[in-house]
C-alpha cells in the first residue's frame, strides 16, 4: 500500500474482491484497531482495490452510536468508484461519545464479487465544550413542552452503568445534547418513550437512553418491571445438541418458559424471542431485543462434546461495545445460582462473542446449562425437578443482578 491511500484519512481499507458472491448466514468481521480523540467534523475514507457497485453501498454502511442508537451517516463515492468518503452528522459527532463504523461484506465489485469479510471501527470523538455548530436543525423535532419538575410523579430511580451517557432534551438522539452523567450517577425517571427515559437533569427535564441505566422502580423490588427478553437457542429445523433422542431447542425453549414464568411472578415483563417451536436467526433475536424496548438478555443453551464434559457456565463478552460490565456481573450471578441451585459442576463464567450477545447493546448473557452427552447431566436435563431448579437459578441470578448496586 502506499502512502497516498492514508491521506487525509485515518480509515483506510484496501480491500480485496476475492470470494465470488455467496449467500451466506452471517458477515464476518475484520475489527480494526480503536481510535480515540477523533475530531467531531471527521470524515472517514474506505479505498478499495476495484471500483465498487455504487448500488449495494447505501445498506451496507452503517455508523451506530453507542450511546444513543443510529446515526444514519451520508456518503459520496468517488468517480472511479474506489473511494467511500463517509461524511459526519451535520452537527459533528457528539463529544466524548462512542461510534462504530460497520461496512458490510455485501459491499460488491462492480464485477459483482463481494469482500470476504466485513469491516469494523470503533471511534471516540475527543471531548469539546461546544459542538462546532449550535445552530438549531431546521428539521430537528420541536422540544416537548416543559413542565414543572416538581409536580412529576417518580417512576424509578436509574444509575448509569456507561461510563458516560449523554442527556438530550428531547426523546431520540436528534434532540441537543444538554450534557452528559457518568457512571454511578442516579437519576430520577418520570417517563419512559421507548427506549428514552425522562429524568431530572440540573432542575430540568432531559432525556437519557436506558439501556446504560440500571433502573429500580420507586417502591418496588429490583426485578419489578424489568423487562428481561429470554432467549431460547435453536429451533425447528435447528435442534442444536443431540443425544439419546433429546435435542438442545426443546430444553431451552422448557427452562426458557419456566423462567419467564418465574419473572412473570416477581412482577418483572419476560419476553421470550420465541415460545414454540420455530426458527428465529440470530440477528434477528438482537434485533426483536432492540424492538421490545429489553432491559436485559438472557439466551439459554445446552451443551454437547465428548462424554466427560460436564457442569454450566455463562458466557458474557468483553469484544461488544456497550454494557461489558453488566455482562460480567450477570452472567456470575446467574453461574452462582446455577452451582448452588442445581448443583452443576462449575465450568466458570467465560468471555466469547456470540453473536446474540455480541451485537446486542443491552446487557447480555449466554447460559449453557449442561452437557446431554454427560450422563450425570444428561437426568438433570432431561427431569422435570431439575428443570425447575435451572429456572430457579436463572431467575435468582437475574435478581441478584438487579439487586446488586452500581459501583
Ligand atoms: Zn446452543
Amino acid at each position: 500500500m502506499t502512502a497516498r491511500h492514508f491521506v487525509g484519512t485515518l480509515l483506510s481499507l484496501f480491500v480485496l474482491f476475492l470470494a465470488p458472491v455467496i449467500a451466506q448466514a452471517e458477515t464476518e468481521w475484520v475489527e480494526l484497531p480503536d481510535a480515540s480523540d477523533v475530531e467531531p467534523d471527521k470524515t472517514w475514507t474506505i479505498e478499495f482495490n476495484t471500483s465498487i457497485n455504487e448500488a449495494t453501498v447505501k445498506d451496507n454502511i452503517s455508523v451506530r452510536t453507542l450511546n444513543n442508537g443510529q446515526y444514519t451517516p451520508s456518503f459520496d463515492v468517488s468517480a472511479d468508484g474506489k473511494k467511500i468518503t463517509i461524511h459526519p452528522p451535520k452537527d459533528g459527532y457528539n463529544s466524548e461519545e462512542y461510534y462504530q463504523l460497520s461496512v458490510k461484506k455485501e459491499i460488491s465489485s462492480a464485477q459483482g464479487k463481494e469482500m470476504e469479510k466485513g469491516y469494523k471501527k470503533k471511534f471516540r470523538i475527543k471531548q469539546y465544550e461546544e459542538k462546532p455548530q449550535t445552530k438549531p436543525d431546521p428539521e430537528q423535532p420541536e422540544e416537548p413542552e416543559e413542565k414543572p419538575i416538581e409536580e412529576k410523579e417518580i417512576l424509578s430511580t436509574g444509575t448509569v452503568t456507561a461510563d458516560i451517557l449523554n442527556v438530550r432534551s428531547g426523546p431520540s438522539a436528534n434532540y441537543e445534547r444538554m450534557g452528559s452523567i457518568s457512571r454511578g450517577e442516579k437519576v430520577k425517571v418520570y417517563d419512559f418513550d421507548g427506549f428514552w427515559a425522562e429524568i431530572e437533569y440540573g432542575g430540568k427535564t432531559g432525556y437519557v437512553h436506558k439501556t446504560y441505566m440500571k433502573l429500580r422502580k420507586e417502591g418496588g423490588t429490583a426485578i419489578e418491571g424489568q423487562r428481561v427478553v429470554i432467549d431460547a437457542g435453536h429451533g425447528d429445523h435447528d435442534p442444536g445438541a443431540q443425544d439419546r433422542g433429546t435435542q438442545e431447542k426443546e430444553i431451552n425453549l422448557d427452562v426458557s418458559q419456566r423462567v419467564a414464568e418465574r419473572l412473570k411472578e416477581l412482577g418483572a415483563t419476560p419476553i421470550m424471542t420465541r415460545d414454540s417451536d420455530k426458527f428465529v436467526t440470530l440477528q434477528g433475536r438482537v434485533d426483536y431485543a432492540q424492538e421490545v424496548n429489553g432491559d436485559l438478555f438472557v439466551s439459554i443453551h445446552t451443551n454437547a462434546a465428548y462424554r466427560s464434559a460436564k457442569g454450566s457456565e455463562v458466557f458474557y463478552d468483553t469484544r461488544k461495545l456497550s454494557n461489558v460490565e453488566e455482562g460480567r456481573i450477570l452472567a456470575d450471578k446467574i453461574q452462582r445460582q446455577l452451582v448452588d441451585v442445581v448443583d452443576m459442576y462449575d465450568r466458570g463464567v467465560k468471555d466469547n462473542n456470540w453473536h446474540v450477545i455480541h451485537y446486542n447493546t443491552l446487557p447480555s448473557v449466554l447460559v449453557e446449562l449442561g452437557f446431554v452427552t454427560n450422563s450425570e447431566d444428561y437426568e438433570k436435563l432431561t427431569s422435570d425437578h431439575y428443570r425447575d431448579l435451572y429456572a430457579q437459578a436463572i431467575t435468582q441470578g437475574i435478581v441478584d443482578y438487579y439487586e446488586e448496586e452500581v459501583n
